[in-house]
């Protein structure tokens, strides 16, 4: 089985439906149109296409405009913050002072929650992948690992701000955090 991860090409705006209709569309026929070109070949007669994903996935569109924004200085310097909320990985190789630096030889990287707390809006929490960060942590911060993290700690930021009765800005952190250890969240 051959597994390919198709990329929906330049300049695609993910905030507009009608163009990532358009890519989607494209993308399906063009996927059908190489398994019967396949076909032709000497030998590959009986490939077939097993599957399609359900829907398109975006990597990346909006993220969050946060009381913090991650930098990728700080994910390279391992920059530490009284409000950690989680440790982030170092998932890719990724361009850093004008070369690139392996993923295997890259820091983790701590995560305040103000990293998920918008700027000008105060009842909310941002987990996942649009919290916030600078573009060329982009790459990292959206990965699984990270979301996981940023998520668990959005959840407990949530449950901690109806608990003491006050707004996430306004939580005690020191609280969260013990919180979170108790929920063996690795906060260094
Ligand atoms: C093609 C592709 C390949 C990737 N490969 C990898 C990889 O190999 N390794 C890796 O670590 N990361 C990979 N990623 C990145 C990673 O999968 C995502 O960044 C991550 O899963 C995002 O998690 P999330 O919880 O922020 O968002 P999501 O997983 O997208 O979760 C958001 C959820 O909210 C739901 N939702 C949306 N709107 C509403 C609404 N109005 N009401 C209720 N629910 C709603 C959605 O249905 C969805 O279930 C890949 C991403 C893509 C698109």
């Amino acid at each position: 089985m051959n597994w390919v991860n198709v990329r929906g090409g330049e300049n695609v705006d993910a905030l507009n439906v009608l163009e990532t209709s358009r890519v989607q569309y494209e993308w399906r026929k063009s996927a059908w149109e190489k398994t019967q070109e396949l076909r032709r070949q000497p030998g590959y007669e009986e490939v077939f296409l097993l599957e399609t994903a359900s829907q398109l996935g975006v990597r990346l569109s909006r993220v969050l405009d946060s009381l913090h924004i991650v930098t990728l200085e700080e994910s390279m310097t391992f920059a530490e913050f009284p409000d950690v909320v989680g440790i982030g990985g170092g998932y890719t190789n990724i361009p850093y002072n004008g070369g690139v630096v392996k993923a295997k030889e890259r820091p983790c990287w701590q995560i305040p929650l103000r990293a998920l707390l918008p700027r000008r809006c105060e009842n909310l929490i941002i987990g996942g992948r649009c919290f916030g960060f600078e573009e060329g942590l982009a790459e990292d911060a959206r990965e699984i690992g990270n979301c996981l993290l940023t998520g668990q700690a959005a959840g407990a930021a949530a449950a901690a701000a109806v608990e003491q009765r006050t707004i996430p800005r306004e939580l005690d952190v020191p609280r969260l955090q013990r919180l979170l250890r108790q929920q063996k969240v690795n906060l260094g």
